[in-house]
C-alpha cells in the first residue's frame, strides 16, 4: 500500500485544506493499492501563490543552473526505474517489462534530452534592428492523464521548468502515484520552494481551478478531448495559452504493393501498434486499412498473430504480453463497444465482450479483431481505448487516403509499402500529426501532437521546450 496524505506546495509537504482521499486500485487485483488526497480550490490557490512567486527568481536562473536540476532529474528517474515501473504495472496494468521500457524508461530518456536541448537552444537571435528574446511563459498548469502516467506528467514538467516556468500539477486520480515519486525527487534535488508544486484531485474540482485561475498563465494538457474542450472554455476567460494534446483514431494503411513476407511483417507490426498497453494509448493504430483484394489474406495473418502472441494475464506474472484495462469504468466501456461493433454488422474475428474465462479478476479484455469494418461505424469513429482492431477494406490509394482523414481525429498514423517513396507521399497526404513509415521507430525528440481534433500542442524536443515559451522583441 502507498497512502499518500500530503501535497507537495512551496517546497513543504502539506496536508490538503480538505478531507477527502481518492483510492487508487490495482488493475489486475481490483484491490486498493494506495490513495492520494484529495485536493481543492484553495490548495490550487496555494501551489499558484507559490509557484507565482518562486517565478520571479526561477526565471532569471541561467540555462546551466536548470540544465545541472534537468540532468539530476533524469538521474534520479533512472536510479528508481524499478520502483515506478511496478507502481505503473499496478496501477495501469502494463506488464512489467513494458513498464521497465516504457512507463519508467521514457520519463528518464525525455527528461536528459532536455540538458542538451537547452545547451543548443536559441533563446535569442538578431532580426534587422531587433532583439527577439524567447522569454518562459509564466505558471503552468499541467493536468495529465493516466495511461501513461509519469511519461506525460515528465513531458510537460521537464521542458516547463527547463524553460524558466514554475509549474503546479494535477495528475490523474485514476494513477497518480508515480507523481508523488516525481515530487520526492524534485525536493530531494533541492530546486527553489514553490518551482514545482503537486496537487492532486479530480479533473472538475482540481483541473478547473487551474483552468479557470488568474494567476495561472498556461494550461498544459493532455486527456480526452471531452474534457479538453472544457479546460478551453474555462481558459478563455483570461486568454490564457492552452495546448492540448488529445484522443486519437489512428489509421495504419497497408498499400498494394506489399506481398509475401512484407505484407505478413505489415500486418503482424500493426497489431503491435494497436495493442501496446492494452490499446490504451493515444496513438494506437486502431484502423487497419488494407486493400480490399487482400483483405481475407491480411486478416488471416492478423487472426494468427493475435492468438499466437498476444497472451493476456498477470502484468507482474513476466508471461503475458497484454495485462488488465485500468478500471471497471474503462473494462465496461471497452466491452459495450465490442458489442456495438457486433451490433453494427463488423466480422467478429477474435475476442469479444466477455470476461477471459481463466482471468475471473481484474479488468481484462480479450484482444478483439473486428474485419469488413465500415468507417462509418462507432468503431471505426470513436476512440475506444481497448485491444480492439477495426480491418477496413479500401479500393485504391485516394480511397485509403479518404478513409484515414475521414474522423475528427488527427494525431498520428502508419503507412507500409513496398515502395518507401510512394508511402512517404500517401503519409504526406494523411492530415496527422506524426506517421510511421514502414514501422519508422518511435523519436523522443521529434514533435508530438494532433491535427484537428487530437489537439494544438507539440511536446518534445525542442518543440515541446518553445510551447513553454513567448517571445519579446527590442527595437535597438
Ligand atoms: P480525461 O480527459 O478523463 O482526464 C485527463 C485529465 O484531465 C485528468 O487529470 C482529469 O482529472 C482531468 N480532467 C477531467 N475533466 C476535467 C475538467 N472538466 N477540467 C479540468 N481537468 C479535467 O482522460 P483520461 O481518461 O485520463 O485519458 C485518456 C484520454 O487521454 C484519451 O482520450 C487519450 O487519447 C488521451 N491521451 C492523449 C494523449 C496525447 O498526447 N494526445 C496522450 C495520452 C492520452
Amino acid at each position: 500500500m502507498t497512502d499518500h496524505d500530503k501535497l507537495y506546495i512551496d517546497g513543504q509537504w502539506v496536508p490538503s485544506t480538505g478531507s477527502g482521499s481518492i483510492d487508487v486500485i490495482n488493475a489486475s487485483t481490483e484491490e486498493v493499492m494506495g490513495s492520494v488526497p484529495e485536493g481543492t480550490a484553495e490548495d490550487v490557490d496555494r501551489a499558484v501563490a507559490a509557484a507565482k512567486a518562486a517565478f520571479e527568481s526561477w526565471s532569471q536562473t541561467s540555462t546551466a543552473e536548470r540544465g545541472k536540476f534537468i540532468q539530476g532529474l533524469a538521474d534520479a528517474l533512472g536510479a528508481r526505474n524499478q520502483e515506478i515501473a511496478e507502481s505503473v504495472c499496478g496501477e495501469v496494468g502494463m506488464p512489467m517489462f513494458l513498464s521497465q521500457l516504457v512507463q519508467a524508461g521514457l520519463p528518464a530518456a525525455v527528461a536528459g534530452s532536455y540538458v542538451g536541448i537547452l545547451d543548443e537552444f536559441a533563446f535569442e537571435e538578431e532580426v534587422g534592428n531587433s532583439l527577439v528574446i524567447k522569454e518562459p511563459i509564466g505558471v503552468v498548469g499541467c493536468i495529465t492523464p493516466w495511461n501513461y502516467p509519469l511519461h506525460q506528467v515528465v513531458a510537460k514538467v521537464a521542458p516547463a521548468l527547463a524553460a524558466g516556468c514554475t509549474v503546479v500539477l494535477k495528475p490523474s486520480e485514476v494513477a497518480p502515484l508515480t507523481s508523488f515519486i516525481l515530487a520526492d525527487i524534485i525536493d530531494g534535488l533541492g530546486m527553489p520552494a514553490g518551482v514545482f508544486n503537486l496537487v492532486t484531485g479530480t479533473g472538475p474540482v482540481v483541473g478547473e481551478a487551474m483552468a479557470a485561475h488568474p494567476d495561472v498563465d498556461m494550461i498544459s494538457f493532455t486527456g480526452s478531448t471531452r474534457a479538453g474542450k472544457r479546460v478551453s472554455e474555462l481558459a478563455s476567460q483570461t486568454i490564457k495559452r492552452v495546448a492540448l494534446e488529445l484522443g486519437g483514431k489512428s489509421a495504419n494503411i497497408l498499400l498494394d504493393d506489399l506481398e509475401g513476407e512484407e505484407l505478413d511483417k505489415a500486418a503482424r507490426a500493426g497489431v503491435g501498434s494497436c495493442y501496446l498497453n492494452s490499446g490504451q494509448t493515444c496513438t494506437a493504430f486502431t484502423r487497419m486499412l488494407v486493400p480490399r483484394s487482400k483483405h481475407d489474406e491480411i486478416v488471416d495473418i492478423i487472426k494468427d498473430e493475435v492468438e499466437s502472441v498476444y497472451s493476456i494475464g498477470d502484468p507482474f506474472a513476466g508471461e503475458a504480453r497484454l495485462g488488465p484495462v485500468i478500471s471497471d469504468v474503462q473494462r465496461d466501456r471497452v466491452r459495450s463497444y465490442i458489442q456495438k461493433g457486433i451490433d453494427e454488422g463488423a466480422t467478429l474475428v477474435t475476442g469479444g465482450p466477455e470476461q477471459p474465462d481463466d482471468l475471473p479478476k481484474g479488468y481484462y479484455i480479450k484482444p478483439t479483431v473486428f474485419a469488413n469494418v465500415d468507417n462509418s461505424m462507432t468503431i471505426a469513429q470513436e476512440e475506444i481505448f481497448g485491444p480492439v482492431l477495426s480491418v477496413i477494406p479500401y479500393e485504391d490509394e485516394a480511397d485509403a487516403v479518404r478513409i484515414a482523414n475521414d474522423t475528427v481525429y488527427g494525431l498520428s498514423g502508419g503507412v507500409w509499402g513496398a515502395d518507401k517513396d510512394r508511402a512517404k507521399g500517401v503519409a504526406r497526404k494523411v492530415r496527422t500529426g506524426q506517421l510511421e513509415v514502414n514501422g519508422g521507430g518511435f523519436n523522443a525528440v521529434a514533435p508530438f501532437g494532433g491535427y484537428k481534433q487530437s489537439g494544438n500542442g507539440r511536446e518534445l524536443g525542442k518543440y515541446g521546450l518553445e510551447e513553454f515559451l513567448q517571445t519579446k522583441s527590442l527595437q535597438l
